[in-house]
C-alpha cells in the first residue's frame, strides 16, 4: 500500500486550495470528500479580494465573477449606512468556486474519495486513516479541513462538540435582475442578520444565520421570512420581489463559533475546522483558504526536509495560525455580539454614520491584507 505525502480529510476551499498547493509542489496527495461535486452550499458567497491573487497562483481563474465595492448595512428599523469596502470582493457561488478548484485539482493528478473518513490513528510516526466502509490509508502528514461540525469533531473528542450550539444557516438563489452587481448587503432582523449579493450566474444569493430561539416560535423558513425576517423593511421588499431559484432553501443547523486547536492528533487544522469568524465579516472562505496556504507552505518544508521536525512544524502552524487569525475572530465575536444587540446596534449605527471611517477601520480589522504570494 502506497503511503501519501500529505491525506486531506474534507475537499471544501481549506482542503481543495492545500491540494492543489501541495501537488503543485511535487507531492503526492489524497483528498477525503463526503458528497460529490458540483454542489450548493450554505454561505454568503461574497470572497474577500484578499486572497484573488493567491487563487490565481494556484491556476484557478475568477474572471466569471461578480466584482463588489460597497457595503449597505442596516438595523431592524432599515435604517442604513452604505460605504466602500477598503479592498473589495468577489461575489461567486459556492457551486461554482468549489468546482472550479476541484477540477483544477484533478488535472494536477491529486487523487480523490468520495468516502467518509471516520477515524484517524497516528502511530509510528504515520497517519492511518480510516473510512466509513472500513478501508485504511496512510500518509506522512494530515490536514483536518473537514469543516463546521463533522463525525471526525466526534472522533477528536473536541470539547465544542460538547457544548450545544444555537446557530442556524438559511441560504438560496433568488432572480432579482435590478440587484445591483457591486453591492453586498447586510441586514438586520431579530436574532439574526441576512446577507445578499450577486453570483456568476445573475443570481442573487439571500444567506442568513439566526438563532433558535428567534426561530423556534416560526414553523419552518417560509414562515419565519414572513414573521422575523421581513420586519426589516430591505429584507421584506427583497421577498415579495425576488423569484426564488431553487425548490427549498439550504439549510445548515448547530453552527458553533467556540475556540478550537490548530493542531488535532498532530492533524494541520485548517479553515473552519480551526476556527469559524462570524459570517457578518464575510471573511471566512479567505481565512480558509489563507489558513490552507500556511500550512500547505510549512508541510512543503517538511516534507522536502532530510531531517523533518514534526514538533516544529506544528509548533510553527499554531503560531502562524494565530497571528494570521486570531485578532480577526476577536473582533468578529465582538461585532455580532453588537449587531444582535439591538438598542446598542442603533447606537452604533449612529455614531458611524457619522464617521464612516469608523466603519472602514472595523471591517479592516476583520479582514487581512492581500496575500503575498
Ligand atoms: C450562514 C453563513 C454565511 C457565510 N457567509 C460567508 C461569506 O459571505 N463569505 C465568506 O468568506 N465566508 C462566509 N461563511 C463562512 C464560509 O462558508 C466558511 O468559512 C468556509 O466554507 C470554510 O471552508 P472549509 O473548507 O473550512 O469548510 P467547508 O467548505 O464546509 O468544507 C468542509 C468539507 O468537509 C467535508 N467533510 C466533513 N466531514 C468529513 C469527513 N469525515 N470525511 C470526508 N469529508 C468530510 C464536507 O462534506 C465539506 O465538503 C459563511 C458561513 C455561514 C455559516
Amino acid at each position: 500500500m502506497k503511503t501519501y505525502d500529505t491525506i486531506i480529510i474534507g475537499g471544501g476551499l481549506a482542503g481543495l486550495t492545500a491540494a492543489i498547493h501541495l501537488t503543485q509542489n511535487n507531492h503526492r496527495v489524497l483528498v477525503f470528500e463526503k458528497q460529490e461535486y458540483p454542489h450548493h452550499k450554505v454561505c454568503g458567497e461574497y470572497v474577500s479580494n484578499e486572497i484573488v491573487p493567491y487563487l490565481n497562483t494556484l491556476g484557478i481563474s475568477l474572471s466569471d465573477a461578480v466584482a463588489i465595492d460597497t457595503l449597505q448595512f442596516s438595523t431592524v428599523q432599515g435604517n442604513t449606512i452604505t460605504t466602500k469596502l477598503p479592498l473589495g470582493g468577489i461575489g461567486i457561488s459556492r457551486y461554482a468556486l468549489d468546482f472550479s478548484l476541484y477540477t483544477r485539482a484533478l488535472k494536477l493528478d491529486v487523487t480523490f474519495i468520495f468516502e467518509g473518513v471516520n477515524s484517524v490513528d497516528f502511530t509510528n510516526n504515520i497517519f492511518h486513516v480510516k473510512t466509513d466502509s472500513g478501508r485504511v490509508f496512510t500518509s506522512k502528514t494530515t490536514i483536518g479541513a473537514f469543516g463546521k461540525r463533522s463525525n471526525m469533531d466526534k472522533h477528536l473528542n473536541r470539547s465544542f462538540m460538547n457544548k450545544k450550539s444555537s446557530w442556524l444557516g438559511v441560504k438560496a438563489h433568488y432572480q432579482l435582475p435590478d440587484f445591483p452587481e457591486h453591492l453586498v448587503a447586510l441586514h438586520n432582523f431579530k436574532g439574526g442578520y441576512g446577507g445578499l449579493s450577486k453570483t456568476e450566474t445573475g443570481a442573487v444569493n439571500f444567506c442568513y444565520l439566526t438563532n433558535y430561539k428567534s426561530f423556534k416560535d416560526s414553523k419552518g423558513i417560509t414562515n419565519f421570512n414572513a414573521r422575523v425576517v421581513s420586519e426589516n423593511p430591505f429584507l421584506r421588499s427583497f421577498l415579495e420581489d425576488a423569484i426564488p431559484i431553487f425548490d427549498q432553501p439550504l439549510s445548515i443547523a448547530q453552527i458553533s463559533f467556540e475556540k478550537k486547536e490548530a493542531v488535532e492528533n498532530h492533524m494541520l487544522m485548517c479553515g473552519d475546522s480551526a476556527g469559524l469568524i462570524h459570517p457578518l465579516c464575510g471573511n471566512g472562505m479567505a481565512m480558509a483558504i489563507h489558513s490552507a496556504k500556511i500550512a500547505s507552505e510549512l508541510l512543503v518544508v517538511y516534507l522536502n526536509s532530510p531531517t523533518p521536525n514534526r514538533k516544529l512544524l506544528e509548533v510553527d502552524y499554531k503560531n502562524k495560525w494565530n497571528k494570521a487569525f486570531k485578532h480577526r475572530l476577536w473582533i468578529g465575536r465582538k461585532l455580532q455580539w453588537l449587531l444582535l444587540h439591538n438598542n446598542l446596534s442603533n447606537i452604533a449605527m449612529k455614531i458611524v454614520a457619522k464617521s464612516p471611517k469608523l466603519l472602514q477601520l472595523l471591517i479592516k480589522q476583520t479582514h487581512g491584507k492581500p496575500i503575498v504570494c
